[in-house]
């Protein structure tokens, strides 16, 4: 894949860059590991004054990388807005936050003195560079949610981006830079998919974070595996979204559109099959279909644009063969199933897809299985919640999952059952910094945020006083 920003939204190349030869890229790694030397020894009230300084930077710069994220991949620009704002936030709080996080652990006395210790502790020590290989859904927030608890800990980052959204990868590399973070601390590699390997297997990178794909994390894991390194994946998801007897239907109804369409679509945590109890079916595919219908769709940098493009004409192809296999296989489709016409104004290049709803999914159908990245929903009439939570487990993802009921009973049996590293009760999954994030199954393995995602990249290391 070339590492080039083209716009999404009509197929116009903006700018191109030539990937990072094997010398530069060594010299980065060495600038990491030399920086990581000093860096680790500094007091957390530094490196939050750093971290704390590029989230003020971020503000500042809201407008300017929102409008960039949107030109390198296709987000309406509100929400790439609030992308960034998020990050800022995100930053603040492992700021504020990461050194009680890593506080110190102090066993009871009395369970380690037949160790022979007088004293024993464990204490979170950074693993040194981590490489973060990350996708462009959330050009921002993906690398943030890593590099901010990543540098709190003590560790130092490498960046290889997803080659699509190179412009918004410096700025990140220059944002911490600005900061005040030591040069190396957090540095960007354009370079391609296939450098990757070369990088990891450097003795010099401690540790390897990747968001993407399947195939993306299998081949990193292989190779960290190998290596014997450390690794979290954030993989795909198929996100379930019940839906109960006792919910609210039409909130359910309304919800269930944003949490389909965000990002146009293309997030991993986006809900993607629509599980909802015969009882209020009817009423909830009536008022789900009539507000994917209702949706905007058009240039992502108009205000008023709902659903922008698909990041890559590959991307709707990929989508495009799914919604056609299963309406060959007798899916329904209650409104959308293909491109949108009438758009003007050069949209016309850009790589559209209308919101979708398909009913009548079967498991012969590869939708029933796959992961639809975009904006299609699955809908699924079931008889009672054994059916439910049966038909939500039935996918090799377990990101997140959402549960519409107001029932304790039912609440505690999904609570229990639901096989994702999520469920969410009344509402749409969403991340959140003081909340972990990540999956089971084939959607990956490790945590991003909270306690959980900044001792991921720590060594654990017991200290024992005879
Ligand atoms: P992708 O093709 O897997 O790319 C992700 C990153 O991996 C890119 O930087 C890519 O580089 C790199 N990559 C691809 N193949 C690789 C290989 N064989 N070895 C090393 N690196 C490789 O995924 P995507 O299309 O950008 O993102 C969509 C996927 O990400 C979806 O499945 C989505 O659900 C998942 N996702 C998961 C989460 C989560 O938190 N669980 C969040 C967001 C997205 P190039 O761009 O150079 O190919």
């Amino acid at each position: 894949m070339p590492i080039a920003t083209v716009n999404p939204a009509n197929g116009e190349l903006i700018r191109s860059y030539d990937a990072l030869g094997e010398e530069e890229t060594e010299r980065r790694i060495t600038a990491a590991h030399t920086t990581f030397q000093q860096y680790r020894t500094t007091p957390f009230e530094q490196r939050a004054a750093w971290l704390n300084r590029a989230a003020d930077l971020l503000d500042e710069d809201r407008d300017t990388i929102a409008r960039t994220m949107t030109l390198e991949m296709g987000k309406p620009v509100t929400a790439a807005r609030a992308e960034a704002a998020k990050c800022a936030k995100a930053m603040r709080w492992y700021a504020a936050n990461a050194e009680r996080l890593l506080a110190d652990e102090h066993p009871d006395p009395a369970d380690v003195t037949d160790s022979g210790a007088s004293r024993a502790l464990v204490r979170y020590r950074p693993l040194g560079v981590v490489l973060a290989v990350m996708p462009w859904n959330f050009p921002l927030w993906q690398v943030i949610r890593f590099a901010a608890p990543a540098l709190m800990a003590g560790n130092v980052g490498l960046l290889k981006h997803a080659s699509n959204v190179p412009q918004t990868a410096l700025y990140l590399e220059d944002l911490f830079h600005r900061a005040g973070f030591p040069a190396g601390c957090f540095r960007t590699l354009l370079i391609g998919s296939g450098a990757v390997d070369a990088v990891l297997r450097d003795p010099r990178v401690a540790a390897a974070t990747l968001t993407g794909s399947e195939p993306a994390g299998r081949a990193v894991a292989s190779t960290a595996g190998d290596e014997v390194k450390k690794t979290v994946l954030e993989l795909g998801g198929s996100d379930p979204y019940v839906v109960l007897p006792s919910a609210d239907v039409e909130k359910a109804a309304a919800t269930a559109v944003t949490a389909r369409v965000q990002n146009n679509g293309q997030s991993c945590i986006a809900a993607k099959r629509f599980i909802v109890h015969a009882e209020v079916y009817d009423t909830f595919a009536e008022h789900f279909t009539a507000g994917m219908r209702a949706l905007t769709v058009g240039d992502p940098l108009e205000e008023s644009t709902d659903v922008g493009p698909l990041s890559s004409d590959q991307g709707r192809t990929d989508l495009e063969e799914l919604v056609d296999d299963a309406v060959e296989r007798g899916a329904t489709v209650l409104c959308g199933g293909g491109r949108p016409d009438k758009l003007g104004g050069g949209l016309e290049n850009g790589w559209f897809y209308s919101p979708t709803v398909l009913a009548g999914i079967t498991p012969a159908m590869r939708i029933h299985r796959e992961e639809t990245f975009g904006p299609v929903a699955t809908l699924y009439r079931v008889a009672d919640l054994d059916e439910a939570v049966h038909l939500a487990n039935d996918t090799p993802f377990g990101l997140s999952s959402n549960v519409w009921t107001r029932d304790a009973g039912e609440q505690e049996r999904c609570a229990r059952d639901l096989e994702a590293g999520g469920v969410f009760f009344n509402g749409m999954t969403a991340s959140h910094p003081a909340l972990p994030f990540g999956g089971i199954k084939r959607s990956g393995y490790g945590r991003e945020l909270a306690g959980h995602g900044i001792r991921e990249f720590c060594n654990a290391t017991t200290l024992w006083y005879g």
